[in-house]
């Protein structure tokens, strides 16, 4: 039996800016201590339920933020990038479920830190007519591979946004938004105490909910056109207008690929 945890920063307790996220910060090295310890916390409450493996996946930015010495011995880490499958490498059908933690919520939102998969690059993401988060997003993955999601942990509206999907998540908000870079913080000993007995909770409820979109179309728009001048190298990319694409092939991990290749194509664009 093995859980997956997807980690990512932004919504991790105490992190409220951009510089928590950003390598060459000095307040990044005390927010990857944070995200290293709520992933532990996420992990040995998967443990104390006598499961026997769990895949950690370090999901923000270069993808080399948990400090692995810090992590309990069991866990196996998908680390560094480029990822196949980016936040949720690790996924396979034998995967027993998937958890989120530090998670944010959508760009359109009044979520600390909002923003949806690449904050520089993309401006909203639909999936099966509707806004899509990071949490959406790869979770309708996990549902391609029948893999229930059953846990997250986040600001309150990336909860809420998960919440519109799967209305009783198991889950722990770890602070409450004030503005785009700040928070109503919760003490973070607090927050892994709570993530750790929650996950347990969970896991021995049997709690969990596959998830597909309605369909799998992805409407996406970029901020700046000119990102879009690369996108109509791909066959697959139907340009809509400036700022607006679709990609539709039909079948969602197809998509789901083409969307990441999409925004790294987009920075490829000399101004
Ligand atoms: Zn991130």
């Amino acid at each position: 039996m093995t859980y997956l945890f997807s980690v990512d920063i932004e919504g991790i307790a105490g992190v409220v800016s951009v510089k928590h996220g950003s390598m060459d910060s000095k307040e990044y090295d005390e927010a990857r201590e944070w995200m290293t310890k709520e992933a532990n916390s996420a992990a040995l409450g998967a443990f104390d339920t006598g499961v026997s493996k769990v895949f950690v996946t370090d999901g923000h930015g270069k993808m080399r933020n948990l400090k692995l010495d810090d992590l309990d011995e069991r866990i196996e880490v998908f680390y560094g990038r480029p990822k196949l499958l980016s936040q949720m490498e690790g996924l396979s059908r034998d995967i027993e479920g998937v958890g989120y933690i530090g998670y944010h919520s959508s760009s359109h939102s009044f979520g600390t830190l909002a923003h949806t998969y690449f904050g520089r690059v993309v401006d909203r993401l639909e999936i099966g007519g509707r806004e899509a988060s990071e949490f959406a997003m790869n979770s309708y993955l996990a549902g391609q591979y029948r893999v229930p999601v059953f846990f997250i942990s986040g600001d309150r509206e990336a909860v809420r946004e998960a919440q519109e999907l799967y209305p009783g998540i198991p889950h722990v908000i770890t602070k409450e938004p004030t503005g785009r870079y700040s928070a109503r913080c919760r003490h973070p000993s607090v927050v892994r105490k709570e993530i750790r007995e929650n996950v347990k909770e969970a896991i021995e409820r049997r709690r969990g909910k596959v998830l597909k979109p309605d369909n799998t179309k992805f409407n996406v728009r970029f901020k700046d056109a000119g990102k879009l001048d690369n996108l109509e190298l791909l066959p697959e990319v139907d340009r809509k207008g400036p700022k607006e694409f679709v990609i539709d092939t039909g079948d969602y991990e197809t998509n789901y690929k083409l969307f990441r290749a999409c925004t790294m194509l987009a920075t490829m664009v000399s101004q």
